[in-house]
C-alpha cells in the first residue's frame, strides 16, 4: 500500500523539502516539522522546512531550527507537502522545489485535492493533516516520540478549535490521551495556541468585532481588516486567524465572513457551523473545508462586501 511505498522511498532518499501552505496555521507547522522531527531522528543529512515567514506562537515547537526561509539545494530526493490541497497553495517561491523534487509525496485533508504527488494520502474527513500523520506514522515504522506527538497534538488542536469542531473524531482524544500518557503537555500546548493573545492581536480582535454587521436577518456576519489597520496596530503573522470564527459564536448566525486586505486583494475568509461554505469560495476561485474556507479578491473593500453578501445569502436555506 501507499505507506510502505512511501516509507521505502523515504529511506532511500537523503534531502529532503517539506512544505506546506503560505500563512501558516498550527497544522502546517505541526505537520511539516512531525516529519521533519521524524527525518532527524532517521539521521537523513538535508531536512528544510520552507516559510517566508510564520507566526512566533510556534517557536515552542521541537526543532523549529530546521524552519528556514531559502533552500540550501534546488533539487532535492523528495519534497513532503503537507495541508495542501493543490501545489499552488504553497508559497510561489518555493513551488519550483516540487517540481524538481525526484519523488513528491503529500498528505492532506483538504476536499478536491488535485493527488497531485507521486504518493498521495488524503482523507478529506480527518479533522487535521496531523491527525493524518499520527495514524499514518505506526504503519510507517515511524516512532512517535514525545517531541513529534507535541508538534501532531498542535496541528491537531488547532485545526480542531480546540476539539470542538464537528470534524473532531474518536481518534483525536485518543491521539490526545495517548500523548499525554507519553508526557506532552496537552494543556499547556492548548493554552499556548489557542488562549493566548499578544496585545496587538487583542486590538486587530476588538476592532474585527467592532466593525462586525450583522445581515440578512442575523444569518451573515461581516467584518473586515486593511492593511493601514494592521500597520497601524503592528499585527505580526497569524494575528488575524482567529477573528474568522467570531461571527459564528452568535447564536442564529449561518456564515461568518472576513475580509482582510493583503498585497494581491483582500483575502476572504467563510465559516459556518453547518452550511458548505467551500462552495460559495469555489465561485470566487478559492476553496477549503465544508465549514472553513477561503478566496481572495482583488478590489474594494465595498465592492468585496457587496459581492461576497451577494452570493452567500443564496447559500441561506
Ligand atoms: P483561512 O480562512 O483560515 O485562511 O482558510 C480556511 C481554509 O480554507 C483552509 O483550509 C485553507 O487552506 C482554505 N483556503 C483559504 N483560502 C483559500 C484559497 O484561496 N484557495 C483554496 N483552495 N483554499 C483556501
Ligand atoms: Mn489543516
Amino acid at each position: 500500500m501507499t505507506l510502505d511505498e512511501i516509507i521505502k522511498e523515504i529511506n532511500k532518499a537523503e534531502t529532503f523539502v517539506v512544505l506546506a501552505h503560505e500563512n501558516p496555521d498550527g497544522d502546517a507547522m505541526g505537520s511539516t516539522l512531525a516529519i521533519a522531527n521524524a527525518l532527524k531522528n532517521m539521521g537523513k543529512s538535508t531536512i528544510d522546512v520552507l516559510f517566508k515567514e510564520y507566526p512566533a506562537i510556534f517557536n515552542m515547537l521541537p526543532n523549529i531550527d530546521l524552519v528556514k526561509k531559502e533552500a540550501s539545494i534546488s533539487h532535492y530526493d523528495m519534497a513532503i507537502v503537507l495541508d495542501c490541497p493543490d501545489t499552488k497553495r504553497v508559497s510561489s517561491i518555493y513551488e519550483e522545489y516540487i517540481e524538481n523534487a525526484k519523488v513528491i509525496v503529500q498528505f492532506d485533508h483538504h476536499l478536491r485535492n488535485t493527488m497531485f504527488g507521486d504518493y498521495n494520502v488524503v482523507n478529506p474527513v480527518a479533522p487535521a493533516c496531523a491527525q493524518i500523520l499520527a495514524s499514518s506514522f505506526p504503519y510507517m515504522n515511524i516512532e512517535i516520540t514525545q517531541d513529534i506527538a507535541t508538534c501532531l497534538i498542535t496541528g491537531i488542536i488547532t485545526d480542531t478549535g480546540g476539539f470542538r469542531f464537528d470534524s473532531t473524531t474518536t481518534e483525536t482524544f485518543e491521539f490526545a490521551g495517548w500523548a499525554l500518557s507519553k508526557g506532552v503537555n496537552v494543556s499547556k500546548i492548548y493554552k499556548e495556541v489557542l488562549m493566548t493573545k499578544s496585545k496587538s492581536q487583542f486590538e486587530a480582535e476588538k476592532l474585527a468585532v467592532s466593525r462586525l454587521e450583522l445581515l440578512e436577518n442575523d444569518k451573515i456576519t461581516f467584518t473586515y481588516m486593511t492593511k493601514e489597520d494592521e500597520q497601524r496596530l503592528g499585527v505580526k503573522a497569524g494575528e488575524l486567524d482567529g477573528i474568522a470564527t467570531i461571527g459564528t459564536t452568535i447564536k442564529g448566525v449561518e456564515i461568518a465572513i472576513f475580509a482582510h486586505e493583503r498585497d494581491n486583494g483582500f483575502k476572504i475568509s467563510f465559516r459556518s457551523n453547518r452550511i458548505d461554505v467551500s462552495d460559495i469560495c469555489m465561485l470566487f476561485g478559492g476553496g477549503g473545508h465544508k465549514l472553513a474556507a477561503g478566496c481572495t479578491i482583488d478590489a474594494s473593500i465595498e465592492e468585496v462586501k457587496k459581492a461576497v453578501i451577494e452570493e452567500t445569502k443564496k447559500h441561506l436555506d
